[in-house]
């Protein structure tokens, strides 16, 4: 058994690497959802999504998100009413969506839709939200003054350009973890966290009662992958949250962030200068090629991440 801890879309390239070295049903990835925004009167997941679509072979490689052959038209009729268009959903997307939504209102929890969605879509890793219970990732930012976004606001929207201030999960600490969560973390012989956004990806998992103890108790066998490589994100925002929260933007920062809850971190070999200061802090360094540019280099590194822990 392994379990992962997940944002999106990096995790989302780690874990189809994954899926072609263990079997797939021994997974368990537990999914940030304080991303969750409502659009045209829809619950969407974008991380949840985004690792299901990735797995199942049917994203938009290029374009970094969504379903490979999406067009546009539903989300460009809706701002005819003024319905807000900056989210971009496209027409086979909103399927998900509207599925994810109906299922919400018969009673059913994110943790059994979003099974079944994964089973549709033919993806037998076992993808389980971090919380059936709604957390909401809120930015601070200050720029010509202090104004809260919602995460998606910032990001999206703003792309994020607002500088930021703090950051906070609306709704963690009363929180709880989806059903298996803690037992997942606990029983797996590797924990891993991927190559995701600390602040907004992890942090939202981190913030979730009793996950942090969980980890902290297991730290020898949870391992991360740094998503920093060559002082700067691969992709996404990671640096303009880091910063400003104090977190240096290298392997470094993200050893000290993690260290408490994590006992190796894999880094890349372009960062290999980095080794020393990240063991001095009490972390196992493991230096590899961790830039993801096709499936076949994904897969050695989840190999690399297998080999830091006893099988
Ligand atoms: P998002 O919600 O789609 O932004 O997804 P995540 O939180 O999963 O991913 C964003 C993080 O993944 C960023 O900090 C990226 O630097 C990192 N990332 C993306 N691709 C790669 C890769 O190929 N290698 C590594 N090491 N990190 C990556």
């Amino acid at each position: 058994m392994i379990t992962a801890l997940a944002g999106g879309v990096g995790a989302a390239r780690f874990l189809a690497g994954l899926q072609q070295r263990v079997n797939p049903s021994e997974v368990t990835v537990v999914v940030n959802t304080a991303d969750d925004e409502t659009f045209l009167g829809l619950h969407v997941s974008p991380d949840i999504d985004s690792i299901i679509y990735t797995l199942a072979g049917a994203s938009d490689i290029a374009q970094g998100w969504g379903l490979a052959g999406e067009s546009y038209r539903t989300i460009e009729a809706a701002g005819r009413f003024g319905e807000p268009t900056w989210f971009r959903l496209g027409d086979l997307d909103i399927a998900t969506h509207l599925y994810r939504t109906r299922r919400l209102h018969d009673g059913a929890d994110l943790t059994t839709i979003t099974a079944e969605l994964a089973q549709a879509w033919g993806v037998t890793l076992n993808i389980v939200p971090m919380s059936n219970d709604a957390v909401r990732t809120i930015v601070t930012v200050d720029d010509s003054e202090r104004r809260e976004l919602k995460m998606q606001e910032w990001f999206v929207k703003e792309r994020s350009q607002p500088p930021v201030h703090s950051v906070r999960f609306e709704g963690a600490a009363a929180a709880q973890p989806a059903p298996g969560v803690l037992a997942s973390i606990d029983a797996a012989t590797a924990v891993i966290i991927c190559p995701s956004n600390p602040v907004i990806s992890i942090g939202p998992i981190l913030a979730v009662p009793s996950v942090r103890e969980h980890l902290r108790a297991r730290r020898e066998t949870v391992t991360a992958v740094c998503p920093i490589i060559g002082g700067r994100p691969v992709k996404g925002p990671a640096d303009r949250l880091m910063r400003p929260l104090g977190i240096e933007v290298s392997p470094v920062g993200i050893a000290q962030h993690y260290a408490e809850i994590c006992g190796t971190l894999v880094l890349d070999t372009v960062d290999a200068k980095y080794a020393a200061a990240v063991e001095a802090l009490g972390v196992r360094a493991v230096v590899t090629n961790t830039l993801m540019s096709d499936p076949g280099i994904a897969a050695e590194l989840a190999e690399v991440v297998l080999a830091t822990v006893p099988s």
